[in-house]
Parts: C-alpha cells; sequence; structure tokens
C-alpha cells in the first residue's frame, strides 16, 4: 500500500542516498557532514560510558526517566551556554535526540498544515524535509554573503505571515556563512513585533576558526528558540540534542516530546553529564578547532586551480562548509556521476534551495579529511570539472 498522510510529501535525503555510492574506500568523500571519526574522545566517551554502567547509578541509568531530560546534563550544558554568552538554566531546556529532534518537536508543536515557513535560501535541507512533511509551506527570504536579509524577511512576513522563521546563524550549512551582529538583532526585533519564533538552530557555533563569536539571536529574546547539539563537538552517534525556549512552550514542547518517545537515551545522557563533568570540553573543542582549521585552509587553498574561472566560493569562519558556486550554465547534479568516476564526492546545492535552484552550486564539507587527502580530493575535482560538459 503506498504511504498516506504526510508521508506523501516525503523523498529520501539525497545526501544519504549519495552517501551510500560514496562508502568505496577509494572515493575521497567531500559530500557528508560528517565530524572526523578519529577526533572523537573515545578515551573520555568509554570511561563515562563505564561509569554511567556501574554502581551506584547504573541501574538507574538504565530506566526510564523524566521527558525534559537528566538534571544533571541540563544542568552542565546550562552552565555552558551561560559561559558563552547566553544566560540559561536546566530549568530552560529539553534535551533531544538531536537537534534534528527539536525541529521535529517544534515543527510538531507550531505548525499546522499550511503554516507558513520563512528560511534563508539555501539552507539545511533536513529542516526543509521536516517542514514539508508537516503540511507546512517553505518561502525563501533573500540571504546574501552573509545571511539572511532582514528588509527581505520584513517584506516577507507582511506578505505571507509566517509564523516561524528557520536560520542558521552560525557557519551555516550548506554555506558556512554567518550572519553579523546588527542582522541579528533586526531579526528578532521583527520576531518580537510581528510575534512569531525564530529557530536558531547551531550546532557549528562552537567550531570558529577565526574572528570572535558573536552573541546567539537568543540572547535576550524570548521569541528564539535556540538548538544545541553534542553531535559536532561531540560524537553524532550519541543522538544529543538540547533545546531553550521560553516556558511556555516549553511545556507544549515537552508534552510533544513525551508522545514521540517518552525520554532521549537515559544512559546515553547520564554518559554525557559524567563526559561533561570530568572530561575538558573546552579543550576538546580547541583540538577540533585546530584539525579543522588546517583541513578548511587546504581546501580554500586548492579551490582556484579546481574549479573553472568565473567560479565563486564562501571562505567560512567555522563550521564544516564550503559553498562553490561555479559559471552560469553548469549543473552540478549533472556532473556529479563524472566526479565519482573520478572518486571524489561533493553535494550538488539543488536539494538545499527552497524555491528555484541554483544547478551552478555544489557543498564540499572539508572535515573528515586530512588536508593532504583534500589537495588530493581536489586534484581529483579538478579533472572531474575540466573533463565534463556540463560544467563548461
Ligand atoms: N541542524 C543542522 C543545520 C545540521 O547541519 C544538522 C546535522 N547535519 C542538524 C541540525 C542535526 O544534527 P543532530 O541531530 O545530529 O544534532
Amino acid at each position: 500500500m503506498p504511504p498516506t498522510g504526510s508521508t506523501k510529501h516525503v523523498t529520501s535525503s539525497p545526501v544519504r542516498d549519495l552517501l551510500a555510492l560514496t562508502s568505496r574506500p577509494e572515493v575521497i568523500s567531500f559530500a557528508g557532514g560528517l565530524p572526523a571519526p578519529e577526533l572523537f574522545d573515545l578515551t573520555g566517551l568509554r570511561m563515562a560510558f563505564h561509569q554511567a554502567l556501574s554502581e551506584p547509578a547504573g541501574r538507574d541509568n538504565l530506566q526510564y526517566a523524566p521527558t525534559e531530560g537528566n538534571r544533571a546534563l541540563r544542568s552542565l550544558v546550562a552552565a555552558r551556554m551561560t559561559g558563552k554568552g547566553l544566560p540559561t538554566t536546566g530549568d530552560d531546556l529539553l534535551i533531544t535526540t538531536g537537534s534534528q529532534q527539536a525541529l521535529t518537536l517544534v515543527t510538531s508543536a507550531l505548525l499546522g498544515p499550511g503554516a507558513v515557513v520563512a528560511v534563508e535560501e539555501p539552507t539545511y535541507l533536513a529542516a526543509l524535509q521536516c517542514f514539508r512533511m508537516a503540511g507546512a509551506r517553505v518561502v525563501a527570504v533573500a540571504s546574501d554573503e552573509h545571511g539572511m536579509v532582514p528588509e527581505s524577511l520584513e517584506e516577507v512576513i507582511k506578505a505571507e505571515r509566517p509564523s516561524l522563521v528557520y536560520l542558521v546563524p552560525t557557519f551555516a550549512n550548506p554555506t558556512g556563512r554567518t550572519l553579523p551582529a546588527e542582522r541579528r538583532t533586526a531579526i528578532a526585533a521583527l520576531a518580537a513585533a510581528h510575534d512569531l519564533w525564530v529557530v536558531e538552530d547551531d550546532p557549528y557555533g562552537e567550531l570558529r576558526y577565526r574572528g570572535e563569536p558573536i552573541a546567539p539571536l537568543a540572547v535576550g529574546s524570548d521569541h528564539v528558540l535556540h538548538l544545541g547539539s553534542f553531535s559536532k563537538i561531540g560524537a553524532p552517534g550519541l543522538r544529543l540534542g538540547w533545546l531553550r525556549a521560553p516556558e511556555s512552550l516549553l511545556r507544549t514542547l515537552v508534552i510533544v516530546k513525551q508522545a514521540a518517545d517518552l525520554h532521549t537515551s537515559t544512559i546515553d545522557q547520564a554518559a554525557a553529564a559524567i563526559y561533561l563533568a570530568a572530561a575538558d570540553l573546552d579543550a576538546h573543542i580547541a583540538g577540533l578547532r585546530t584539525a579543522y582549521r588546517s583541513r578548511r585552509d587546504a581546501m580554500i587553498a586548492a579551490l582556484p586551480s579546481t574549479t573553472p574561472p568565473g567560479t565563486t566560493w564562501t571562505d567560512p569562519d567555522g563550521g564544516m562548509f564550503v559553498w562553490v558556486t561555479l559559471p552560469e550554465g553548469a549543473n552540478t547534479t549533472g556532473a556529479l556521476p563524472t566526479a565519482l568516476a573520478h572518486d571524489v564526492a561533493y553535494v550538488p546545492g539543488a536539494p538545499f534551495y527552497a524555491t528555484t535552484p541554483d544547478q551552478a552550486t555544489l557543498r564540499l564539507s572539508f572535515t573528515t579529511n586530512t588536508p593532504a587527502r583534500i589537495t588530493e580530493g581536489m586534484a581529483r575535482l579538478a579533472e572531474a570539472l575540466g573533463g565534463d560538459r556540463s560544467v563548461r
């Protein structure tokens, strides 16, 4: 029987489908948005899980638990957020099964069929999937090299009456762009003036390789929902994220989560709480920054000799991605089989668009390869792009 209900709008994520093709060991993949596995703190996490599964608390850590999440973990995450300039208490937080679940919960709580969501374009494609699955209508707000343009958002608010604005303001997926402080203030002010919610999806904010941190949109605003994740600073297999929301909405979100999965894995939360209390996460993140910075630099250095004249790209201050725009007329979806034949992979840009895709765009992830592999992969990409008629 064909699927009914909201899943009839669902297609598989093209990135996931692509990852299947790039698993051949000879392929140098710039496709997946994965953290580098060799940099996971296996020793620290093993010790945390060992302790979480030992007496005295081991049995409780295997039991059902409150939907809001592990109290110690919430306090530790809140203290980190406060330390980074976003005053937060454990009571402001709901622990989620990755920030992807936070997106689902927010969607269920706030978006009925026909609701309108405003997004920057291009944007995180699994967020687009999530909104569409709920039957919401996604409208694009004009964006430039600094991210969403507040004046355009104001026009979209007046014309389309969205109930939600979705943003990845810091080191965005897929562009790597960061929204400047003035625009953050302007967007938060628009949300307050028009009484709508902003989702600030922030899994990459701590992965900064240059420049100074910028205050989150959620600072001082009761219209911003802030989503954090352990995936890029810890390990994504833990499936741990958190959602910071004003009390009234948090209560609703707790009920929605209860209906979805009762609570996030008790043992994983307990291990994360032990890890955060015992390990020096800031030192670990400093190590990630050093490694990823040199990987980003290798990719940026290779781009001029990789791409045809007239190509532009972002030079991100942090995160995982470089966004490339080939000259007009290029088709990166059409060119992908040629790239794969050269044992190199990227993600075509089209699926990241909510409206009309720019077929000349592609996303490169620099995190999972060493600088030497990046240089080799970019040389392969240069050959693929040079030999493929769809990009000339
Ligand atoms: N939001 C953005 C912008 C992402 O890039 C990702 C992961 N690729 C997620 C949310 C989901 O992350 P997780 O569920 O692992 O926390």
